[in-house]
């Protein structure tokens, strides 16, 4: 019985059909089979398992967890979206986000960390800090509470259209966390899994050159962006510093060599912030840095967050004229662009609002 009170339970959520028959063993691997099928429906509990005998539904329940982390609130925007603040096991608080575009299509825009170690000037959660890595199950526990979260509260069942799109980026740098995402992903796009397409999941990095060359070798080949914010370097480092490490010239042969391994268009996120990163040295720069790349150019009016300041003065939206002036600029210059809207804003939960302090 002592032994029972301070067992900690292994957590289910994050784990392979591989893992879970290893874990089950010596059980036969059509249990494990089974219970992943649940659990990839989102199932919260051993007793829902409706082809599992009694007996072992009783077993798993005292041995396992199916999932670490539960919505704290649930705060809606008239425009669709929806953000999750979501505790997990240890007291950290995460954000995930539902996003519905004007066709009705679901997006869930999943964090990777509790914080972001970048610390980017115009971002909330760079500000915040670093506290830890999210591990796969506290990453794919996201999609599920967000796939409940447009009407329920996020811990409910299913409850509208199946998600069409992930997005991997609600917190955190996704390259320093490969691993964990790397299982998270392979979860989602598992046939037997979630069968997620891979042109259907989008990993934004802040240009990460290690994590970007491990993509191209070992995959999983999704849609990766690249937030270059500005091709300007000395700006670029002030306003993203922990991109030092990471120098312009370099990220751009590391995309080059992603692209000659996979082919795949690459998207550059451009954060327009206004009276900042708009002038025409930031167009030119930009020109130069993607000739030669196969890139999209997907400019993103900055959304305000409180306090934030940059070199002591605060930060402002774009006005609509540099954003338009930024856009024919791309245009003029031969590069393909779209533009973002600002879904979520009444809610915080647009880019680069995400997350409130931890309390651990
Ligand atoms: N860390 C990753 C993914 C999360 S940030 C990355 O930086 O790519 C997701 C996107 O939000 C990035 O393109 C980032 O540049 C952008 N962003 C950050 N703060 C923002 C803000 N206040 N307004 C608009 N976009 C912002
Ligand atoms: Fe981190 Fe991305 Fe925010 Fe930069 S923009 S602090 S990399 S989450």
């Amino acid at each position: 019985m002592f032994y029972n009170e301070i067992m900690v339970k292994s957590v289910l959520s994050g784990l392979s059909l591989e893992e879970l028959k290893a874990l089950f063993s010596p059980l036969p691997p059509f249990r494990a089979k089974q219970v992943y099928r649940w659990i990839i429906r989102g199932t919260r509990s051993f007793f829902d398992m409706t082809d599992l005998p009694r007996d072992l539904q009783e077993e798993l329940d005292f041995r396992f967890m199916l999932y670490s982390s539960q919505v704290s609130s649930r705060l809606a925007d008239p425009d669709g979206t929806v953000k999750l603040r979501i505790t997990l096991r240890d007291g950290a608080k995460i954000e995930g986000v539902l996003l519905v575009d004007g066709g009705g299509r679901r997006t869930a825009c999943l964090s990777t960390q509790a914080g972001c170690p970048m610390a980017c000037a115009f971002c909330k959660t760079g500000a915040l800090g670093f506290l830890r890595n999210l591990d796969s199950g506290e990453i794919i526990e996201q999609f599920f509470h967000i796939q409940t979260a447009g009407t329920g509260t996020g811990n409910g069942p299913v409850d509208g259209p199946e998600i069409a799109n992930i997005v991997i980026m609600g917190m955190g740098e996704p390259l320093l966390n490969l691993t964990e995402l790397r299982r998270a992903l392979g979860i989602f796009t598992d046939p037997e899994g979630l069968g997620f397409s891979k042109r259907r999941i989008t990993v934004s990095t802040s240009g990460v050159i290690p994590g970007i060359l491990d993509l191209a070798d070992h995959g999983p080949k999704v849609r990766l962006a690249v937030s270059l914010t500005t091709a300007d370097e000395d700006l670029r480092k002030r306003l993203m510093p922990a991109t030092m490490t990471h120098p312009l010239p370099r990220l751009r042969e590391a995309l080059l060599y992603y692209q000659q391994k996979t082919g795949c268009r690459v998207t550059l996120e451009v954060v327009l912030l206004g009276g900042i990163n708009t002038r025409r040295r930031d167009m030119d720069a930009l020109a130069d840095f993607a000739e030669g790349l196969d890139v999209v150019v997907n400019l993103i009016p900055w959304n305000p967050v409180e306090g934030l300041e940059f070199e002591g003065r605060p930060l402002g939206r774009p006005t609509v004229r540099e954003i338009e002036e930024f856009s024919e600029g791309m245009t003029r210059r031969r590069l393909g662009v779209t533009r973002r809207r600002g879904k979520g804003l009444g809610v915080s939960g647009a880019c680069g609002q995400l997350g409130e302090s931890f309390t651990v």
